[in-house]
């Protein structure tokens, strides 16, 4: 399986890191070896002072498929979850100054926790789902897919013109504003609405 993930993909995020508003979804890859799961802890790298939090609906795949049409996209995606997108934004800060490339930034082992996946259609509209990440029990970061540059369905037909999706896959959709720095000891609650579906602590 492989992680992709959408980057500025909220415009108040896009700004609030300096980055122009994009035309088209850009997006990068995160490896299977970045995935943290049944909330096991994450531990903070020794490379880094400075990692991140961006937290982000994530969308399973659930079908093979290439060149998908926007209108058939939706068919593509049973499941929603929530993970955290962590970033070393000393690392990406460097890399992005030199026009390198961000997966030292990005790609390391337990970058990409996700949780429970649930069935979208638990959910009226999932073009207008309240997301939030709680950090000690205070709430850090909240967003509405409302507020998404590039929808879900677009994001599954952009991509896919690109690279072949796989059952399996997972697609990060991009933080909203709010995103900040973790340190050792702190303890992650994520939520979908009121549901919390992602918790781990950082060791
Ligand atoms: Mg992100």
């Amino acid at each position: 399986m492989k992680i992709i993930c959408i980057g500025r993909n909220y415009r108040e995020h896009a700004k609030e890191l300096n980055n122009p508003i994009p035309e088209k979804p850009v997006f990068f890859m995160k490896p299977d070896t970045a995935l943290l799961q049944k909330n096991n802890p994450f531990f903070y790298p020794g490379f880094s002072n400075n990692i991140q939090y961006e937290t982000e609906i994530v969308l399973k795949i659930n079908r093979n498929g290439k060149h998908i049409e926007d209108k058939f996209a939706h068919k593509y995606y049973d499941e929603i979850g929530i993970g955290i997108d962590f970033t070393a934004r000393d690392l990406q800060t460097e890399q992005k100054k030199k026009g390198l490339p961000w997966e030292i930034a990005k790609a390391f082992d337990g970058a990409a926790p996700v949780g429970n996946f649930i069935g979208k259609d638990r959910f009226p509209n999932i073009n207008n789902l309240q997301f939030s990440l709680k950090i000690n029990s205070e709430i850090r970061q909240q967003g509405n897919t409302t507020d998404m540059i590039f929808s879900f369905d677009r994001i599954i037909a952009y991509v896919s013109q690109f690279i072949s999706l796989k059952s399996g896959d997972l697609i990060f959709t991009g933080t909203p504003s709010g995103v900040g720095p973790t340190k050792i000891n702190d303890h992650f609650e994520v939520f979908i609405e009121d549901e919390m579906l992602l918790e781990f602590n950082v060791k």
